[in-house]
């Protein structure tokens, strides 16, 4: 059990200065900095430091990243299916295999204030379980100072490659937390089956879903509507989110506003990345609708992109550099996203500088949420469930009780 502390002197993102007491890992009472403390519990100073809630980082392939590696010129063409063939290529020559690689990156996503990570791991006909596997051993590994939400996801489809509905299942079996999709028309050509097929194992078990949707305009749509029907048959509200959503961003206003209205109504997320395609999806409207949009890294230098580095303030800015956000409202919006629009897309509804969140939690110097993403300062320490994991970036390997440190936290 983590001892009771104040964190004193603490600039929260609403502006409020206040002393935040952290009890059995959660925030236990958000108190004035005008207010005296109750005496003897111990303090601990943040300096007068910006604390922001931990990160969420929704949408990431840690299975595939070359992290721990030398340097590897990008090696993949220009289409989505000779990037998986080439997947397949690579990874057996690499000299550290997906565990060692994840851990690398988890490693570095820690140290810059991420609490939550959302990770596809590849399930194929070649490679089996093996990348759920090696999650499943990350996870462990990294148990108490970040958690992973694993998505057993059919990178190279579903119903063209017979057999793979069934490692799926087995994946749920073995500790995946969701069942991933892929395309429905554009990888299987088979929206019907797939969307059955995977919709059919999340219902069983009792899990929700994360589906890729690249496909674009109308045919995008069309499997939107779909997956928006099995969500709302299966009385799955809340619990299915789709990644990218590029199709929003290319049909008429009209249509897209229906689709994300019925989107809301049907409890579907909205996992971005911030746009790398050249129409993003709305990502304003979208909230506007209801609908619940949050954020990812995905690929962070691995065999499918050079670019990445999992930092959460970084990909806030570029969400909103890649979609216009000038104001301190839409920098608002763009930090929900990498914080608690993730934490509500995993059923946390409690989450930020609030009574009763989990003390997830990291500090900047930084005035204000809209300067912490634009200057994307270092991150002074971070803390998971009441414990400090990281400090002066660096991880530390046994998490440490806050009130160890007296004094200042830097
Ligand atoms: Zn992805």
């Amino acid at each position: 059990m983590t001892p009771d502390s104040y964190l004193t002197n603490a600039l929260l993102p609403d502006g409020r200065r206040a002393h935040v007491r952290i009890a059995e890992g959660r925030i236990a009472e958000i108190r004035p900095a005008d207010r005296p403390l109750d005496a003897p519990v111990p303090t601990t100073d943040a300096g007068g430091d910006l604390v922001l809630p931990g990160f969420v980082d929704g949408h990431m392939h840690l299975d595939k990243t070359l992290m721990g590696l030398p340097w590897r010129p990008h090696g993949g063409s220009g289409t989505r299916m000779s990037r998986i063939e080439n997947d397949k290529k690579v990874w057996p020559t690499l000299p550290l295999g997906p565990a060692e690689r994840a851990g690398h990156l988890v490693d570095l996503c820690v140290r810059q204030g991420t609490t939550h990570i959302r990770s596809h791991a590849d399930v194929d006909l070649e490679g089996g379980l093996s990348k759920v596997e090696a999650l499943l051993a990350v996870r462990e590994r990294f148990r108490g100072q970040v958690d992973l939400t694993i998505v057993a996801f059919p990178q190279s489809g579903v119903m063209r490659c017979p057999g793979v509905l069934d490692l799926l299942d087995n994946a749920v079996a073995l500790g995946a937390d969701l069942v991933g999709g892929i395309d429905p028309c554009e990888i299987d050509r088979d929206p019907k089956g797939q969307i059955d097929g995977i919709f059919g194992i999340a219902a069983r078990r009792g899990v929700g879903l994360d589906i890729h949707l690249h496909e674009p305009g109308e045919l995008g749509i069309h499997s939107l509507q779909q997956i928006c029907e099995r969500t709302e048959a299966l009385g799955l509200a809340g619990k299915v989110t789709v990644s990218h959503g590029f199709c929003l961003g290319m049909v008429g206003e009209r249509k897209a506003d229906e689709t994300m209205a019925r989107m809301a109504r049907c409890g579907i997320a909205l996992a971005t990345h911030g746009g790398q395609s050249s129409t993003p999806p709305p990502l304003l409207r979208l909230r506007a609708a209801g609908v619940n949009v949050f954020a990812g890294s995905d690929d962070v230098r691995d065999t499918w992109s050079p670019y990445g580095n999992g930092d959460m303030l970084e990909r806030a800015m570029l969400i909103g550099w890649r979609n216009d956000f000038r104001h301190d409202e839409d920098l608002f919006a763009a930090f929900d996203m990498v914080t608690a629009a993730g934490a509500r897309a995993h059923g946390n509804a409690t989450y930020g500088l609030t009574v009763g969140a989990p003390a997830d939690l990291c500090a900047v110097q930084a005035s204000c949420v809209p300067e912490a993403i634009s200057a994307q300062p270092p991150r002074t320490w971070v803390m998971k469930a009441g414990r400090i994991v990281a400090r002066g970036g660096v991880r530390l390997d046994a998490p440490e009780p806050i009130n160890t440190h007296g004094g200042r936290l830097r």
